[in-house]
């Protein structure tokens, strides 16, 4: 067995269209998918984010209507795929937004990798930055923590799993270029772009936290995925969702 690349469905939640199009699109709804990423190197399994908890948006951020089945719960998703949360070896933070790290606490035993610039935030956000970050979502006493600063330079977490700095849509954001065996690259700008429209159009997400270093997060990952004949998966794009295989289903060989 090679590198296998699976996608874990974790439900949809909704926004206001000017969330995903900033200072447009006000008052229609926008339902997206959120999805965490496990990479099965057959040495070692590394979880890129763990999605989001229903219970959680309900009680915090009602108006986000979140839709999760209880075959859509992370535990529950890694099951179909025969993974127990204590196999994990790796738990990859893209960023602290609650949508990707709401499951953390499935992993006690994991290696954590994540920014130090985006701790720090999810701990003492920007007054704008609040509606994403929950400290409760990311105290993990006793974890194993990597604190990544990266700046230009990128970072193997293992073999076929790559990270890199993208901030602006969150001060320590990072993207995966993950290589399952036998196929093209999957880049995985996570949330540098939501959809197509975002990143091709260059049309930035409401949600930011500097709109000029998303604009230049956007052309790196553009950059990056041309020059390594990359495909990209969007991270909240109901359309081009649909066109992804899901787990069980898999990537790679
Ligand atoms: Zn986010």
């Amino acid at each position: 067995m090679g590198t296998r690349v699976y996608l874990l469905d974790g439900g949809t939640l909704m926004l206001d269209m000017s969330f995903v199009t900033w200072n447009h699109g006000q008052g229609a709804e926008y339902r997206f998918p959120v999805f965490s990423v496990l990479v099965d190197t057959g040495d070692k399994k590394v979880l890129i984010d763990t999605g989001f908890e229903k219970e959680w948006v309900e009680r915090v951020l009602p108006f986000e209507l979140p839709e999760q089945s209880e075959d859509q719960t992370i535990v529950a998703q890694l099951a179909k795929i025969g993974i127990r949360p204590e196999e994990i070896d790796i738990v990859v933070n893209s960023h602290l937004h609650f949508d990707h790290c709401s499951g953390n606490k499935y992993f006690p035993g994991a290696q954590f990798v994540m920014s130090k610039e985006e701790l720090r935030h999810a701990y003492v956000p920007d007054p704008w930055e609040r509606l994403g970050y929950d400290r409760n979502l990311v105290d993990m006493p006793g974890a194993k923590v990597e604190l990544l600063e990266l700046g230009d330079y990128d970072y193997e977490v293992v073999p076929g799993v790559t990270l890199i700095e993208t901030p602006g849509h969150s001060c320590g954001h990072l993207s995966a270029i993950v290589r399952p065996t036998g196929e093209p690259p999957m880049v995985f700008p996570i949330d540098v772009a939501y959809n197509g429209h975002n990143l091709y159009d260059k049309v930035l997400m409401g949600l930011h936290s500097d709109p000029r270093e998303l604009l230049a997060s956007m052309v790196k990952i553009e950059n990056i995925a041309h020059k390594i004949g990359g495909n990209i998966f969007f991270s909240h794009d109901p359309e081009s969702y649909k066109t992804y295989k899901k787990a069980p289903d898999f990537y790679g060989e």
